[in-house]
């Protein structure tokens, strides 16, 4: 772990106890994989933040970021990336949508690299400055829409989606190796809660048979801002 993080200790923000709360709530709300635990006790969340929000960074809500956007919660961060595990190893993950680069840091600690695409060019360099800070070496964060699709030869074991949509990407599941998952918040437009069409966090396996077949399973109830076309 890079000095660096240490560098906010004189708020006693990286204390070992705000740590130590944050976990046993994420398992009070049911994340059980360890490795997923272990990641989110390793990250500090409140480097990514502004400084006027550093002191809420351990709280179970997501936070602005700039440009309309948000860090998402760490329960849905945790549950996202045991979602993307599904209790394997993964080598290469794919993230669309970088925003703060919290997911991300998270899912470098668990996969062996970690491709991630965000639109907006000014999140794109906080993102990457944040992430150096870390000394994640394992990552690669690129300017782009992430939904126009990769080099064919791209392959990877899980998909994470940061940002919702009715409509699956459909083009990005070429990605995915046999075995391997998506995991987005898929909206449906036929439920809605005050308006807005509901979102649940979908995985979608691609089977390892000849068939090829995609399987979706649904879990829980999500807010994500929208996945958006083209750069910012
Ligand atoms: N996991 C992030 C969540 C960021 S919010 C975090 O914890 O900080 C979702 C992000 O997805 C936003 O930054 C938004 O700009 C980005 N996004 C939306 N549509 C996109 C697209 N088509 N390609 C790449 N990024 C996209």
């Amino acid at each position: 772990m890079n000095k660096d993080w240490n560098r906010f200790n004189g708020i006693g923000m990286v204390s070992a106890r705000t740590r130590a709360r944050m976990i046993a709530r994420l398992r009070e709300q049911g994340i059980q994989d360890e490795v997923v635990l272990a990641a989110m006790n390793a990250v500090p969340r409140h480097i990514f933040l502004e400084e006027g929000l550093m002191t809420r960074a351990y709280e179970d809500t997501a936070l602005p970021i700039g440009r309309g956007q948000t860090i998402s919660q760490p329960w849905v961060v945790a549950r996202m990336t045991e979602l993307a595990r599904s209790g394997k190893n993964l080598h290469e993950v794919l993230e669309i949508g970088t925003g703060s680069g919290y997911q991300t840091a998270i899912l470098a600690q668990v996969a062996g690299r970690v491709y991630t695409v965000e639109r907006i060019g000014h999140l794109v360099a906080r993102a990457r400055r944040h992430l150096r800070d870390l000394g994640l070496t394992n990552v690669a964060i690129s300017h782009a829409d992430g939904c126009v699709g990769f080099a064919e030869t791209l392959e990877v074991d899980a998909i994470v989606v940061t940002a919702g949509t009715s409509v699956l990407p459909e083009n990005l599941l070429k990605h995915l190796r046999p075995g391997a998952r998506m995991v987005i918040p898929l909206a449906d437009d036929k439920t809605r809660h005050e308006g807005e069409p509901v979102q649940h966090l979908t995985v979608v396996t691609k089977t390892g048979d000849e068939s090829n077949n995609f399987r979706e399973q649904k879990f829980e109830a999500v807010r994500f801002v929208p996945l958006l076309p083209g750069v910012a």
